[in-house]
């Protein structure tokens, strides 16, 4: 993925009017977004409400929204967690479902986004990554 569409999945943490609602298409048209992912959003945290069995959005949730994604980018990865450039959240490693693929010193793990069709994917020291793998085994989420 290019640096560009990298960039472009972080949005603006003031660009909805705090005291306005919007609607789905409205929110799709504020970020120039497509209607899959306004429904990661929703699923990887945006708050909304129905009005006559409509979805609603609250221009100050959208915005804390981005503000909160912002804030989680910059904060570095846990040892056993991977940013996932899909989704723009961070997923643990101690899952089921992580791949290693060996280099020489190094290991690149990679797992499928549990919340959209993306991958993650980072390379992490061989120990580090032995490290992963004994952790696994206690947690109890593990397959
Ligand atoms: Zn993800």
């Amino acid at each position: 993925m290019s640096r560009k569409s990298r960039r472009r999945n972080l949005h603006s943490d003031r660009l909805a009017k705090i005291n306005r609602f919007y609607s789905p298409d409205e929110v799709q048209e504020l970020y120039g977004i497509c209607r899959n992912t306004l429904g990661n959003w929703v699923r990887t945290g945006l708050k909304h409400f129905e009005k006559d069995k409509r979805r609603l959005f609250r221009g100050d949730q959208l915005n804390h929204f981005h503000r909160d994604r912002r804030q989680r980018r910059k904060s570095p990865c846990g040892a056993y967690e991977i940013y996932c450039v899909s989704c723009g959240n961070k997923h643990s490693l101690l899952v089921g479902g992580v791949t290693a693929e060996h280099g020489r010193q190094r290991v690149r793990v990679e797992m499928a986004c549990p919340e959209g069709s993306g991958r993650a994917s980072k390379w992490i020291k061989s120990d580090a990554w032995a490290d992963i793998q004994a952790e696994a085994m206690h947690n109890p989420d593990s397959e």
